[in-house]
């Protein structure tokens, strides 16, 4: 795993109830808040993907998983607190596993829990009230069977078309009739059905069985335009990339997603990458080809379901991204630490009362102030390289309050401060803080609006520590300002989070969730 932006790749899609069982052998398994705890617990320990959603199949579930996923969304809230202990109690595990797991969540990384619904007859008939009680995070809506007339059990009978146990059917339905089939059971579900993210769409091809490419891409389109229409994303599934298939099976399949990405994005529909892991050892397995792909469509954001929403997350800061974080003057986020991706006027809260006049030029002082402050640095050593000295921004006021005595001296270099010295300094701070970028994981996830507008989020905590002035003149007053910077580091971070926790619950109790 080279790339840093791989672990930045939200992973949509995986099921801690397991591997699949011999058909007629599968039962529902109850989710215990113990198995989703250590679900989330092996992508912590590995920190990779940072972002993760659980979605098991319509068939396992049990009335017992509202309850699981309940206690285990309580244990995650201890964990991120960082009361290992009442973690631990409340998931049932052993201390040290909530505690990988309480620094997984302070660094950043979110976990949703959600479903993956399919029209799968073994189903109980009330699995959607019991999603509901589960207010998932997201559902996958996918279709796992096609009805054929059966040479034995007659009209009308679901096949299971993906199950290697049904394989031989496919001597009996052709290609084109299985996609035709696959097809209109798809998009009948996307219109009617809940879904957040249509799943693996090229399902039918698992076993080699392509309709003409003709057909393929018209199929591409409409299910576009039913995503598109109804707010969907589409999710690129990496399972069979990790599974045993032939090469040339693998290049077709990696070609399709390679044109479905495209197409989403000409048509503006959200991505989502699964990994469809059924062991913790496959979550996020494949996004290495997923990333090579994504670039080559020059794709830089992913969706991933929070609280039935679609939040973005970008994999890497880019220079649009910098731009909104400047003009949002906001607290930079630590790497990966948003996971709302919504505005404050969507989330309910008022505007931050100063960020309302966004300065076009982005030249002041102020707007200078945000660049440097390094919340997001904050996980990395270079943090204290971050000088405080200018623009105290509204948000950091508190802050500096704290410490009158820095406070004064933080005043006192700001006024002291020559800006228009700064500004050119300021203005590169891509280039001086290059080599730090490499340092730390530049993959720093950084939901973003879509929308761009006001609500942008900055993105780039690190730029926060462009400005290396520590070989700057004013050389005393610097280090005096150093420390009340490592300060303001952590504390503007701590009331981040709590706004993005409690953005999630207002929108749980607001929205109910769908
Ligand atoms: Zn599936
Ligand atoms: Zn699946």
């Amino acid at each position: 795993m080279s790339d840093p932006r791989i672990a930045a790749i939200p992973d949509v899609h995986g099921h801690a109830k397991g591997e699949h069982r011999p058909y007629t052998e599968e039962r529902p398994i109850a989710y215990s808040a113990r198995m989703l705890f250590l679900w989330f617990y092996h992508a912590c320990r590995r920190e990779s993907p940072r972002f993760l959603m659980v979605a098991d199949h319509a068939n396992y579930l049990t009335f017992e998983d509202p309850g699981a996923v309940n206690t285990v969304r309580r244990a995650l809230k201890l964990a991120q607190a960082g009361d290992l202990l009442g973690a631990a109690e409340t998931a049932g595990v052993d201390v040290p596993l909530a505690a990988t797991v309480s620094e997984g969540l302070r660094r950043g990384m979110h976990f949703s829990i959600g479903a993956e619904i399919d029209n799968d007859p073994r189903a109980r008939p009330d699995a959607q009230n019991i999603v509901d009680a589960m207010r998932p995070d997201g559902i996958i809506r996918s279709v796992h069977f096609v009805p054929i007339h059966h040479p034995e059990k007659g009209a009308d009978w679901l096949w299971p078309f993906d199950n290697e146990e049904f394989s031989g059917l496919h001597e009996l339905v052709g290609a084109e009739k299985l996609w035709e089939l696959y097809i209109a059971k798809l998009l009948d579900d996307l219109d009617k059905l809940p879904a957040h993210v249509v799943g693996h769409f090229y399902v039918p091809a698992t076993f080699g069985r392509w309709p003409s490419n003709k057909k393929l891409e018209e199929y591409e389109d409409r299910m576009l335009d039913v995503a598109h229409r109804r707010g969907l994303a589409v999710e690129i599934n990496t399972r069979f990339l990790y599974r045993e298939h032939p090469d040339d099976r693998k290049k077709k399949y990696l070609e399709a997603n390679a044109r479905l990405v495209r197409k989403a994005k000409a048509r503006g529909v959200g991505i989502a990458i699964g990994s469809d892991a059924h062991s913790p050892k496959d979550q996020g397995n494949g996004f290495d080809q997923i990333l090579k792909l994504l670039d080559d469509a020059r794709i830089n954001e992913l969706v991933f379901p929070v609280a039935g929403r679609l939040a973005r997350v970008a994999l890497r800061a880019t220079r649009e991204h910098l731009e909104a974080q400047a003009q949002a003057r906001r607290q930079a986020s630590a790497p990966g630490s948003s996971i709302t991706g919504f505005s404050r006027a969507e989330l309910g809260l008022p505007e931050e009362p100063e960020t309302g006049g966004l300065r076009p030029s982005g030249r002041s002082a102020r707007d200078i102030g945000p660049k440097k402050r390094a919340g997001a640095s904050a996980r990395t050593s270079k943090r204290p390289a971050a000088p405080a000295s200018s623009g105290a921004s509204s948000s950091r006021r508190s802050t500096d309050s704290s410490s009158s005595a820095s406070k004064a001296k933080a005043a006192k270099l700001a006024k002291a401060a020559p800006s228009k010295k700064k500004q050119p300094k300021e203005h590169k701070p891509a280039k001086r803080s290059s080599s730090r970028r490499k340092a730390s994981p530049p993959a720093r996830p950084v939901p973003k609006r879509s929308s761009g507008g006001s609500g942008a989020q900055k993105a780039t905590p690190r730029k926060s520590t462009a400005p290396k002035s520590s070989t700057r003149k004013p050389a005393p007053k610097k280090s005096a300002a150093k420390k009340p910077a490592s300060r303001r580091l952590a504390k503007p971070k701590a009331r981040k989070a709590g706004y993005a926790k409690k953005s999630i619950k207002k929108k749980k109790s607001a929205a109910k969730r769908r």
